[in-house]
């Protein structure tokens, strides 16, 4: 297929325009290089460097069989401090998206969503069905777009899937995690373990948890990839459909540091800092829908393979 990837040069982007351009799909990454890399779109993917609310008319009219949307803005405190950026980098930006689309009878939508549509979880696993109540303008604002979707289906006969992720870690080769602003758990974990910080904070230590810190599923990357090519292949005109991706599989925080204490050999010294405002205890997708609608199975499910290949990529970068 000839496909569009918003957001191919960041860090889930890039991953999937890797196994789409393997895969043998004609792959087109348009990006702004905001928090992106040029050196992250795969070799074989073909880079329009521009600002995709104004570049998605021109682009979508050379015709393309599909979009994957990744750009987005993602960092939740700052969603909370500046709502503003995330009303107009995410709804508006995909909203202008959605309506090149339809002009140009672009037939397929593979989004990227997040577990944060759902803020706190009444159970887990957390099932597609559970109540959407972000607590943060990050989640509302991926759950607006989840919206939009599900109405351009009914009306206008998309092909819409919105892939609603928990913890996405580890690497592919040379393609990772790397952002200028670094708030996710195991990429700060592996800076420890590598030099460049001193200690890792623990946000909260009396949470209602066996150990006390927070649990989250974390999935592969690669696991994720994978979702992504199959939702395509599933995705069905005038149908939005919605599924979790995680691996099923809850783990600490302290787990988390123990494992990257047994990948890299360091002893990562972690101090107790206060909760994070917002956090859930504990967050667990039930992937059941992605494993029996698309046929979606989780290889790389192991913490210490997860962690491995994140230490792998921090490795092969300069300081
Ligand atoms: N966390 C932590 N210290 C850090 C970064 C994260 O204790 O320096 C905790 C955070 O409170 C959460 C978990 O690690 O419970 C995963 O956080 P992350 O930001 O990676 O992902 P989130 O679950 O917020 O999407």
């Amino acid at each position: 297929m000839k496909l569009l990837v918003t957001g191919g040069a960041g860090y889930v982007g890039s991953v999937c325009a890797a196994h789409l351009v393997d895969a043998g799909h004609d792959v087109t990454v348009l990006d702004d290089l905001s928090t992106g890399h040029k050196d992250a779109v795969p070799d074989g993917a073909h880079l329009v460097h521009a600002d995709l609310a104004e570049a998605a008319e021109e682009v979508l009219a050379e015709g393309f069989d599909g979009v994957l949307h990744f750009a987005a803005k993602s960092l939740v405190g700052e969603s909370v401090a500046r709502p503003e950026l995330y009303w107009a980098g995410n709804v508006v930006t995909t909203f202008r998206l959605l309506e090149a689309m339809r002009k140009h009878g672009t037939p397929r939508l593979v989004f990227s969503s997040t577990a944060a549509t759902y803020g706190e979880p009444e159970r887990v696993p957390i099932p597609e069905d559970a109540p959407t109540r972000p607590t943060n303008p990050y989640g509302a604002s991926k759950l607006a777009i989840d919206l939009a979707m599900t109405s351009y289906a009914a009306a206008h006969g998309l092909a819409a899937v919105s892939l609603r992720y928990f913890n996405v870690a580890g690497a592919h080769g040379r393609f990772g995690e790397r952002h200028t602003v670094e708030t996710h758990l195991i990429p700060i974990v592996l800076q420890v373990a590598s030099g460049t910080r001193e200690a890792v904070q623990v946000y909260g230590d009396d949470w209602p948890t066996p150990d006390g810190t927070c649990v989250r599923d974390y999935i592969h990357v690669d696991d994720l990839a994978d979702a992504h090519l199959l939702a395509l292949q599933h995705a069905e005109p005038g149908k939005h459909a919605i599924y979790n991706l995680g691996s099923g599989t809850g783990f600490s925080v302290r787990q988390v540091i123990e494992a990257c204490r047994e990948v890299t050999g360091h002893p990562i010294p972690m101090t107790a800092a206060p909760r994070r405002a917002g956090d859930p205890a504990v967050l667990i997708a039930s992937s059941e829908a992605a494993r029996t609608e698309l046929g979606w199975q989780p290889h790389r499910t192991d913490l210490t393979t997860i962690v491995r290949d994140a230490w792998e990529f921090t490795r092969s970068r300069p300081a």
